[in-house]
Parts: C-alpha cells; sequence; structure tokens
C-alpha cells in the first residue's frame, strides 16, 4: 500500500491525547482527547473563552502543554529545538490577524518561508507561490504589498503562504473575524475548495454555513473541556448536552 492510501494503519493527522494546559490557576485544556483523520475537517466550536484558541495553538505547540501527548502525522511534538521546527513545519496556521510582513511584497511573504526552512530554490518557490496566488483568486498582486490588498485579499494572501509550506494540516482561528462582512464570503470559499481538494483542517469559526457544509465533524467547547464531537448535521439539530443548546440559542 502507498503512503497515498489512507488505510486503518495510518496514523491520524492530528492526534491529542490526555492533554492539560493551565494559566496560573485558569485551567484551560482539560484532558483534551482529539484526533483528525486525513483529509479531515474539524469546526471547533464554542463561546469566547472557551479554550478554542489555545487548542490551535497547543497542536503546534505555540502554546506548551502542562502534560499530555501531542501527535502529527504519528509523530510526537517534542517541547522545543530544531526537531520542533521540523514538525512544526507540516502545521499550517491562519489567525484572526493576517500576520504579513507590512515591508515585503506578497510574493516574497510566500516564497520567505519555503526558501529559508524547507531549502526550496527561489525561482521554484516563486515558480509556486505564483500557482498558489492563482488558487486563492489573486494572481495579479504578487508585486503589491499588503497594505495595498483588502483584508480579504490580505487573508488569502496568508493562506497561500502557510500552503506554501505543503503543510500535512492547515489550522484556522477565527479567520474571517477580523474581516468586513463584505470580505467574509471571499475567504470562506477558499477554505471550502481546500477542504474540497482533501487538506486536512481544524477550524475555529463563527461560519455556522461553512461548519455546516465542509466540516466532517464539529467539536464544542466549554470550559476547557471539549463536551460534544459530533456531525455538523447531529450537533445542530441535535445537540446533547443543555450546554450546546445554550450555545446554539444565543448564535443562532
Ligand atoms: P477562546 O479562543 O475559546 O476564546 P482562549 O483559548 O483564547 O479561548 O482562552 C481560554 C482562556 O484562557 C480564557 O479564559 C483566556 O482569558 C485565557 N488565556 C488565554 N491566553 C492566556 C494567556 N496568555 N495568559 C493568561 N490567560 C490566557
Ligand atoms: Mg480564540
Amino acid at each position: 500500500m502507498s503512503d497515498e492510501t489512507a488505510g486503518a494503519s495510518s496514523p491520524p493527522m492530528v492526534r491529542m491525547a490526555g492533554v492539560d494546559k493551565h494559566f496560573g490557576d485558569l485551567h484551560v485544556l482539560r484532558d483534551i482527547d482529539l484526533e483528525v483523520a486525513r483529509g479531515e475537517v474539524v469546526v471547533v466550536l464554542g463561546p469566547s473563552g472557551s479554550g478554542k484558541s489555545t487548542l490551535c495553538r497547543a497542536i503546534n505547540r505555540l502554546e506548551p502543554i502542562d502534560s499530555g501527548i501531542v501527535e502529527i502525522d504519528g509523530v510526537a511534538l517534542p517541547a522545543e529545538g530544531s526537531e520542533l521546527a521540523k514538525v512544526r513545519a507540516d502545521v499550517g496556521m491562519v489567525f484572526q490577524q493576517f500576520n504579513l510582513f507590512a515591508h515585503m511584497t506578497i510574493l516574497d511573504n510566500i516564497t520567505l518561508a519555503p526558501v529559508r526552512v524547507r531549502g526550496v530554490s527561489k525561482s521554484e518557490a516563486q515558480e509556486r507561490a505564483r500557482a498558489l496566488l492563482d488558487r486563492v483568486g489573486i494572481g495579479d498582486q504578487s508585486g503589491k504589498y499588503p497594505a495595498q490588498l483588502s483584508g480579504g485579499q490580505q487573508q488569502r494572501v496568508a493562506i497561500a503562504r502557510a500552503l506554501a509550506m505543503q503543510p500535512k494540516v492547515m489550522l484556522f482561528d477565527e479567520p474571517t473575524s477580523a474581516l468586513d462582512p463584505e470580505m467574509v464570503g471571499e475567504v470562506v470559499e477558499v477554505m471550502s475548495d481546500l477542504a474540497r481538494d482533501g487538506m486536512t483542517m481544524v477550524v475555529v469559526t463563527h461560519e455556522m454555513g461553512f461548519a455546516r457544509r465542509a466540516a466532517h465533524r464539529v467539536v464544542f467547547m466549554d470550559g476547557g473541556e471539549i463536551v460534544e464531537d459530533t456531525t455538523p448535521d447531529s450537533f445542530f439539530s441535535r445537540p446533547a448536552t443543555e450546554r450546546a443548546r445554550d450555545f446554539l440559542g444565543k448564535i443562532l
């Protein structure tokens, strides 16, 4: 069987087991068990402060954890050092704030990490960057600077930049929350395309349309715990817990 064939023997793309995290006295992640299969799209929902961002950041150890295991494609994340950088390079992350380098062109924003971290040649990195910009619908903007682009365009650049590292999994933490409403759709569309193409994704979002259409699973967090882990259909039509019903009552 080739590597491409996702069989029963291949490890989950993301595996968290028994993960705990405190900020001082605050217990922000409580015994988190989460597995994301290859090609699976998991949407994480929950009230503000429930631990969604910390969960995302724990997946690539932007946030150190107190105890438990995090594995990417079967490889445990080491606490630090060059091994951590290697595994982390497999995890693309897109934040609410686009975090583009303001003094660099769009093209340079995208080629920087592949050249520096992956050792790709500059010309190859540029060729790939142009293809990625086409893919996110802004192939004509490569020579501009971030400030010359709209928020929606900048977020699409941020997605292209993460994809340029050829990650095994993409994490999105409220990627549309800082956007003007009319720009949300174009970013959701790029994410939906990625999901359709089989990218493994963990997405924190308030876009319930995306959750219903693109997610294979919904994980509902409250108070640092995973309270429900189910299909979008069952989560939205038959939430099992009072806490989820309460949450849905407020947002829908
Ligand atoms: P969410 O993304 O679901 O809104 P977060 O993961 O950002 O939640 O935060 C979970 C809890 O941890 C919140 O109570 C938040 O105030 C707290 N928190 C987050 N980051 C820090 C930090 N760096 N130091 C102290 N407390 C934090
Ligand atoms: Mg958050």
